[in-house]
């Protein structure tokens, strides 16, 4: 199957765009998803939807194209859940399983869209996707067995589909990986400190997606206690909290959180 690449950068200009910016968390959950296969606790055994939690990924509608934050490994389950049908690009935050193993669903919109989707992240992230799966890119052939993908390493902000897509550099232990800010919103995933420049670039946000896996500190991850501080340091209007583990019971955590604090659940819509 021979696919044109048809990204569009630049096609408007960021001041052009109409300002609606939907985001919409298609997974919360930390890498082994919740509930945690085998585990009998609470909330692994939870009636409530808003306890289930399948792997972190954002998806970003604006401008009508749909923007898509790793290909989580529920990538299939996510796009059927949300009727999603069409991907325009996607952003890697850092090429860990959760994040990246959903890889090969690419392929289905390929086939609908009959087109190469453009894959942006850092250069370590865009190696190592290259290296873990490298069938997508040794072969000379397109075809609908293998995802078509085209891969851009990214450091600094870039236009995509008119909009401004700004990387954030965070530390996720000792990993620097990228969140992304797009207008008034952020997305921080797997996040264990943000260095001064780049709360810089965080202050004052709407919506600040932070990642926050569980009250006891985590060398990798921020606790909740850790993430309020940082989005009150931040001062953004609403902080959403992902990434969760299963340690953080929905109805009893968010109770919990002082006011403009929430936590996600797989399917909130955000929409600015
Ligand atoms: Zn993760
Ligand atoms: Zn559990
Ligand atoms: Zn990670």
């Amino acid at each position: 199957m021979q696919f044109q690449n048809e990204n569009s950068h630049g096609l408007i200009h960021p001041s052009e765009s109409s300002g609606v910016v939907k985001a919409l968390i298609l997974g919360c959950g930390t890498s082994t998803g919740v509930p945690v296969i085998g585990c009998k606790c609470s909330i692994c055994t939870s009636k409530d939807i808003k306890n289930k939690r399948t792997r972190s990924s954002l998806l970003i509608t604006a401008n009508n194209k749909n923007i898509l934050i790793d290909t989580s490994t529920d990538l299939r389950y996510q796009a059927l859940a949300h009727q999603i049908e069409r991907i325009d690009a996607v952003l890697y935050t850092h090429p860990h399983a959760d994040h990246i193993h959903g890889i090969d669903e690419l392929r289905s919109f390929n086939m609908l869209q009959k087109q190469v989707i453009p894959c942006y992240g850092s250069e370590f992230t865009i190696n190592r996707i290259r290296n873990m799966f490298d069938y997508i890119f040794t072969s000379t052939v397109n075809s609908t067995w293998k995802p078509e993908i085209e891969t851009f390493p990214i450091s600094s902000p870039f236009d995509l589909f008119g909009l401004l897509i700004q990387p954030i550099k965070v530390y996720h232990g000792k990993m620097q990986i990228l969140g992304f800010r797009v207008g008034r919103l952020a997305y921080i995933t797997d996040c264990s400190q943000i260095p001064d420049d780049s709360k810089n670039m965080l202050i004052h946000l709407d919506v600040l997606i932070l990642g926050a896996l569980r009250h006891k500190p985590h060398p990798t991850h921020l606790s909740i206690q850790e993430a309020v501080q940082i989005g009150a340091e931040l001062k953004s209007k609403r902080v959403v909290l992902t990434h969760l583990g299963h340690n953080l019971e929905y109805a009893e955590t968010n109770k919990s959180l002082p006011q403009g604090f929430e936590l996600a659940y797989d399917g909130m819509e955000i929409v600015l």
